[in-house]
């Protein structure tokens, strides 16, 4: 260990980023700090319980299920049995709101096919026979693209990519509007290509749709649990005010509950609020505090948690959308300004459809997100439109709702900021993912996780990783968590 120093690294923050990059740091030796300002680890995708209802705050799906990352930590960690995770049967979830404006749940595949035909997901999006081809192409050359050629598409968003298809309406907006903007919560014509195939690819080929018993947030809590259980703290209700630095390097953090030194520092506070706020621009060049000031995150996903008094949803999770539900920059633009269109895609999930514990006996939470601003300081004046379609397009679809109602819990962008991440920066603070996953800070053009001061790494969505919100997370602590212990090794060995 550095001479003076209580720790090898500090973590700041317990997320699915941090607290995997810690858990595994710790157990490969290192002594580690994690310091989290919550009550509990899993940050945007922590694990709640209250009055008999166990669950994410709003809809958390996982994705891919086949080599997922949570299990490659969870392995090494030696913990793989704390956490219980489930795939819950996604028959009749996906719902598509066809040409007559009937809302039609995807048909079940045959219980034999290993993988899903396509020509029955055409015939349910109506599809003319003439147009297939098209759709197969694109369905077929994402599937089987090596990661060469996809490390190729970085400079082309994902709407230029599928514009060579000429997509079926349709299939463009199961594509897009049900799968691409539930993964990225960015625009498809502003999500790098490479990202969005890549994520597309890894669903196609090994699934969506898993969940952890108790709230996905379990698995960052068990993470976070490796911390302690391998000789290093773990401090929970700890706000990092300042991350401290003497002549360019990292000395410690300073938090509500004292000071804390280490030569390292990784943070999951977010690139844009570690920079800006808690180091401060004093500290980088000019140069670099314009790069991360000009980041953008991802949009926001506020929505509506439902308490019914009787179960009324029989799905685990789906997603309601139609050809024309769909996110572009101009469509969000004009949203954002007033002019929603009729059709939005809704995310819904159900906890206690595949965890009998989530629900009292007979009840139900039904747990709804649509596209929002990512504004952390948002009103509820600002989110009203939002949480109104939820209300209408659920309510259109699964019409006993209403009437099951107890209590109805709208949340924001701004629960989203306070519970995970500061605001520092105008519509930043309440995003979903992180960084947008976009063209010229998406694939191989994401902000390195080694910050231009000695010692200072990012982790978590925000640089790193790859995939779907929690997975890229989680990715980003593996990722990060090699790297930082080659730095260790080479700093005490070498210096
Ligand atoms: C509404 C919503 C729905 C989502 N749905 C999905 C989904 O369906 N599937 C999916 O995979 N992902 C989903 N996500 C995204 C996913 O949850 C995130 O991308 C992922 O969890 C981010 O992890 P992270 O490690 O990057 O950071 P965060 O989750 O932001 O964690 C950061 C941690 O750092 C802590 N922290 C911050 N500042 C400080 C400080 N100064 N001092 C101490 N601690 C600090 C925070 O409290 C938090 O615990 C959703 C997110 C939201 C908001």
């Amino acid at each position: 260990m550095a001479k003076g120093s209580q720790f090898d690294v500090i973590v700041i923050g317990a997320g699915f980023g941090g607290s995997a990059c810690a858990g595994l740091l710790a157990k490969r030796g290192l002594k580690v700090a994690l310091i989290e300002k919550n009550a509990k680890a899993g940050g945007k995708a922590m694990a709640f319980s209250k009055n008999g209802f166990t669950s994410t705050p709003w809809v958390v799906i996982t994705a891919p299920i086949i080599e997922n990352s949570f299990e490659k930590v969870l392995n090494e960690l030696g913990m793989g049995d704390r956490v219980e995770l489930v795939t819950p049967d996604p028959s009749g979830g996906a719902i598509f709101r066809n040409g007559k404006g009937k809302y039609v749940p995807m048909p079940d595949m045959p219980a034999d096919n290993a993988v899903m035909d396509p020509n029955i997901i055409f015939d349910w999006l109506e599809i003319p026979e003439a147009e297939r081809e098209a759709a197969l192409l694109a369905l077929t050359e994402i599937t089987l693209m090596s990661p060469e050629d996809i490390d190729k598409q970085d400079n082309i968003s994902f709407a230029e990519f599928l514009a060579k298809y000429n997509l079926p309406k349709a299939a463009y907006g199961y594509l897009v509007g049900s799968i691409h903007d539930a993964c990225f919560v960015a625009p498809v014509d502003a999500v790098a290509a490479s990202e969005g195939i890549q994520v597309l690819q890894s669903i196609f080929l090994r699934s969506g749709g898993l969940f952890a018993k108790g709230g996905i947030g379990r698995v960052a809590e068990t993470f976070a649990q490796a911390v302690v259980e391998n000789g290093g703290k773990y401090v929970t209700r700890a706000k990092v005010e300042k991350i401290l630095v003497s002549d360019g390097k990292v000395t410690g953090v300073a938090t509500n509950k004292g000071t804390f030194n280490a030569p390292i520092v990784v943070s999951n506070a977010g690139i844009q609020p570690t920079v800006l706020k808690l180091v401060g621009e004093e500290h980088f060049d000019r140069s670099f505090v314009t790069y991360v000031k000009d980041l953008v995150p991802s949009q926001g996903l506020p929505g509506v948690r439902y308490f019914l008094n009787k179960k009324v949803i029989e799905q685990p999770f789906g997603t309601i959308f139609s050809d024309d539900s769909y996110w572009t920059l101009e469509r969000f633009n004009k949203a954002a300004c007033g002019e929603m269109p009729e059709d939005i895609a809704v995310l819904y999930e159900v906890p206690s459809n595949y965890d009998e514990n989530a629900a009292p006996d007979g009840k139900q939470i039904v747990l709804v997100s649509v596209w929002g601003p990512a504004d952390g300081m948002s009103t509820a004046k600002d989110m009203k439109p939002w949480w109104d379609k939820c209300d209408e397009i659920m309510f259109k679809v699964f019409p006993d709702m209403p009437k099951h109602i107890e209590r109805r819990e709208p949340y924001s962008s701004k629960n989203v900021s306070v519970l995970t991440r500061d605001k520092v920066l105008p519509n930043q603070g309440g995003e979903c993912i992180g960084l947008g996953q976009l063209v010229g800070q998406g694939g191989g053009q994401k902000p390195s996780v080694k910050a231009p001061i000695q010692g200072l790494f990012f982790v978590g969505c925000d640089a790193g990783g790859y995939g779907v919100g929690t997975q890229q997370a989680t990715d980003s602590g593996i990722n990060v968590a090699n790297v930082v212990q080659r730095y260790h090794l080479m700093h005490t060995a070498m210096t």
